[in-house]
């Protein structure tokens, strides 16, 4: 496990319908995203208490993001910030940034009339996606530069976090 000092700040959407961060968390560990977590014990407590899965020693946290926004703003704790991510491997960025997601699907290819989830991000997740930015920005001194849509990201091929998205710092 390597241990994760953020530079940058990389901007998903989830390109689903509203669910928490533990339902994303059985998703991720279908696709093997876990990653055992044993210290220190009180965060260790905290993710066994939310229902994440308790082993011998630790818990597993499988959920590739740092943060989840829900669409009424709610910011839901992922993986700790100090773990590597699982959620872009493009330019190295599960190494080296936090990764931060909105649920829904802003994609008017993917997504176009809202089959997949809520079509753009709605006002409160915004205005919790501007102040933890802000946070992180300033907890980890990262320029405003080094804040990235998924999509933006160096030889990343995706769409993420969709046309419909757009977010002004
Ligand atoms: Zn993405």
């Amino acid at each position: 496990m390597e241990r994760l000092y953020p530079r940058f700040i990389v901007i998903h959407h989830t390109a689903g319908f509203d669910v928490s961060a533990l339902t994303i968390d059985g998703y991720h560990a279908k696709q093997g995203f876990g990653i055992k977590i044993s210290s220190p014990k009180p965060l260790v407590d905290e993710y066994i208490r939310r229902g994440f899965r308790q082993v011998t020693g630790g818990v597993i946290v499988s959920i590739g993001y740092h943060y989840l926004i829900r669409a009424d703003g709610t910011v839901e704790k992922g993986r700790p910030d100090f773990i590597q991510g699982a959620h872009c491997t493009a330019d190295q960025m599960n190494f080296r940034s936090i990764g931060v997601a909105l649920t829904g699907n802003f994609d008017s290819k993917d997504n176009p009339r809202g089959q997949k989830g809520h079509m753009k991000p709605t006002p409160a997740q915004m205005t919790s996606l501007k102040e933890l930015i802000f946070y992180l920005m300033e907890i980890y001194q990262i320029p405003k530069e080094h804040v990235l849509g998924h999509k933006n990201v160096k030889h990343a091929a995706t769409r993420c976090p969709g046309d419909r998205f757009e977010l002004n710092i």
